[in-house]
């Protein structure tokens, strides 16, 4: 029913209701409280003794503004027929145009005694608007979040009558036995209780069971949305024999740790399978994520089938495919590495083999994308999106093929939380590589300020002189404008080169530079021909120099956590100890924080949790952000443990029932499409 025919509502309210995206009574069900009140019975004025929680009843007898002194203050004297009593508020300029002499008040907080005067400090307040109201009503309930139309008290009496309906409003999603399993109300309970809570474990219990449901629509739309995908899509199975194994493994100069071999058990049972992969693949910088890559690559091509490895930089393709030659030589594998310097007739030429699957393995950036390249039989993509995740990019590649769909594995070095990892990537199956390859050399990671850097310097002039090379990454490149205090890469490399280390040979990289000089840098870092590379974040993505063992990061505290840590993983890859240091001077907090973290933990998970709690979940974790829709008092990150229960059951329930068409499921399918249709593409069960 549109709110507009509820008693109290018209066209104009309905409009304001409508902003507030409250548009049927259903809705208004569903517009919760932001706060409840359980006081009890207002005490008159004499009883209050200072250190009473109490509520109040009374009149506004006079107010004032104080904005001399900080915090500016705002005050009312209230009064009832038996005394006085003070209540401030800081900050309370916004009560100016609120609180007048004269208008009824309940208020709600703790007695203080100030100057012989008994004062509430913050007291929580509603004014009684209507006089004709009961003020009982206030005295407990739900506080909406109101605008100036439309008022908290106001939201409260329209609903009244509709909460006198829920029983016939409202449907029960779950079977007795499930509610009792999981120790949840009923919904019709949990509607009541959220608006009109007769006590505070009555409105525990309410929250639980909404925020279960809304955990569970979402998880049931991802369930829906991956069993889709696995039953309604086709590939090319692959089969892995002994021979196939054991001749892949014997590419590798080291044996597979454990966890690349749980992993790469994961990708070839999924990729056996004549539905295709959709594989995260997580794992620190240096992790060993691209040996797994390789293998499932190796596996696509002994079944005759093409591959395509995509990486989000030129630099980094180029790295990929360096480092598969590594472990190719000798091999029959055809495989080549295309870049954007590829032009013409040369191009042409490999656009042809590619079609007529003359090339096993194509490495390269989104150039892979391009529509002229045809595959004869793509069998399996890779994407290396270190922490960039270009959806729209997957989604390309995977519409070159057609028909069948080639099997997915993309890779991140960006450790998900786990909250993400079950909503964003919820439908996506997760691997997770969780201890690096052995005989990694620690790395010590210090934090240095000014005082230090001479001593630090020192220390990596002994290093470099026992033939280790180093990074020293910086905020920009170049500062445009020389009034700009923050360093800059290439006036910094020179002051490197010709004063603090002259005796080395220090070189400059950087995203401006024209593709080919970078390709040359980075071969004679490769090959130790450059002892100090100076760079901006750059670097950041899968460079692989062993002998690089030192990191010095300028400016650190104008990178962000998880920056810092990506960064840091480029050292530490060899046998031999590495160093970071840190260099900040720096006032932020936070940035303190994120520095005192980084010199405590290599542990990505732990770093993105960390980050998690530094930055909030809201701008990081926002839902929407990734497609889904916001939850309106679920929360994934405080309430992640009744998550994990309702992802359990959503994914139980599509098990038995994938359409949803048991006649005990049709208030959920309703509901469902009702929420989550259009976000998640759930048409088809329509
Ligand atoms: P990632 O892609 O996850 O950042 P890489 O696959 O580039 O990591 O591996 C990092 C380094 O570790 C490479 O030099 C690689 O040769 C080495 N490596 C990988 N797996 C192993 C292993 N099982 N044992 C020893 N070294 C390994
Ligand atoms: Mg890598």
């Amino acid at each position: 029913m549109p709110v507009q025919y509820l008693k109290g509502v018209g066209p104009a309210r309905a409009t304001t209701f409508a902003r507030l995206g409250v548009e049927t009574a259903g809705d208004l069900l569903e517009y919760f409280p932001r706060d409840w009140l359980f006081a009890p019975e207002p005490v008159k004025l004499n009883q209050i003794q200072p250190g009473d929680n109490v509520t109040i009843l009374g009149l506004i007898e006079s107010t004032d503004f104080n904005s001399y002194i900080r915090p500016p203050m705002f005050e009312a004297m209230i009064v009832d027929n038996t005394g006085i009593c003070r209540l401030v508020w800081f900050h309370g300029a916004y009560l100016r145009e609120k609180l007048k002499p004269g208008q009824a008040l309940i208020a709600t907080g703790k007695v203080t005694k100030y100057k012989h005067q008994l004062q509430i400090t913050n007291p929580k307040f509603l004014l009684i608007k209507d006089e004709k109201e009961k003020p009982e009503q206030y005295f407990s309930g739900g506080v909406y979040p109101a605008t100036s139309k439309l008022s908290s008290g106001q939201i409260k009496k329209i609903l009244r009558p509709v909460l006198e309906k829920v029983d016939v409003l409202v449907g029960e999603f779950y079977e007795p036995e499930f509610l009792k399993e999981l120790n949840l109300i009923s919904r019709k309970d949990s509607f009541r209780w959220i608006h009109l809570p007769p006590d505070k474990e009555s409105l525990k219990k309410a929250k639980r069971r909404l925020k279960f449901d809304e955990f569970f629509l979402m998880q049931l739309g991802l369930a829906l949305r991956r069993y889709r995908v696995r039953n309604f899509t086709k590939a090319a199975p692959m089969r892995l024999t002994e021979k196939i194994d054991s001749r892949i493994r014997k590419r590798f100069p080291f044996l597979l740790t454990e966890d690349q071999s749980n992993v790469i058990s994961q990708i070839t049972t999924d990729m056996s399978k004549s539905k295709p992969m959709n594989r995260l693949l997580q794992g620190d910088v240096g992790a060993g994520k691209t040996v797994v890559a390789l293998y499932a690559a190796l596996l696509a091509v002994a079944n005759k089938k093409q591959v395509a490895i995509m990486a989000p930089t030129e630099v980094l393709a180029n790295q990929h495919f360096l480092s598969m030659e590594r472990y190719l030589r000798n091999s029959d594998v055809r495989r080549t590495l295309i870049t954007g310097g590829l032009t013409g007739r040369k191009r042409k030429t490999l656009l042809n083999k590619i079609k007529k699957r003359q090339i096993d393995i194509l490495v390269g950036t989104v150039a892979i994308l391009q529509k002229d390249i045809e595959f004869q039989n793509l069998g399996l993509i890779v994407i290396d999106e270190q922490h960039k995740f270009g959806v729209q990019q997957r989604a390309g590649l995977r519409s070159v093929t057609g028909g069948s769909l080639p099997h997915c594995l993309v890779m991140t070095a960006t450790p998900i939380p786990r909250t993400l990892a079950m909503t964003a990537f919820g439908d996506l199956d997760v691997s997770i590589i969780r201890h690096l390859p052995p005989d990694r050399g620690k790395v010590v990671t210090r934090w240095v300020d000014k005082a230090d850097r001479s001593k630090a310097y020192e220390f990596i002039r002994q290093r470099l002189k026992a033939k280790k090379q180093a990074y020293f990454v910086y905020p920009r490149i170049a500062n445009i404008e020389d009034k700009s205090s923050v360093k800059a890469a290439t006036e910094e490399c020179k002051k490197l080169k010709d004063r603090v280390f002259n005796e080395f040979t220090v070189e400059l990289l950087h995203g401006r530079m024209p593709s080919a000089r970078k390709q040359q840098v980075m071969t004679k870092f490769r090959k130790g021909k450059i002892d100090i590379l100076v760079s901006t974040v750059v670097i950041e993505v899968g460079v692989d120099v062993p002998n690089a063992t030192i990191m010095i990061v300028e400016e650190a505290d104008r990178f962000g956590l998880a920056q810092l840590h990506q960064l840091r993983g480029r050292i530490g890859r060899g046998s031999s100890k590495s160093y970071c240091f840190l260099f900040a001077e720096t006032e932020s907090q936070t940035a303190k924080n994120r520095l005192d973290i980084m010199t405590r933990s290599s542990d990505g998970f732990e770093i993105a949790e960390y980050d998690l709690r530094l930055r909030g979940p809201g701008e990081l974790f926002s839902t929407r952000q990734h497609g889904l829709p916001d939850l309106k008092i679920a929360n994934i990150v405080n309430d992640y443990d009744l998550m994990v229960m309702a992802r359990k059951k959503a994914f139980e329930l599509v098990e038995a029932d994938p359409m949803l068409r048991k006649t005990t499921h049709l208030n959920i399918r309703r509901a469902l499409l009702n929420k989550f249709g259009d976000s998640l593409g759930l048409a088809d069960i329509a």
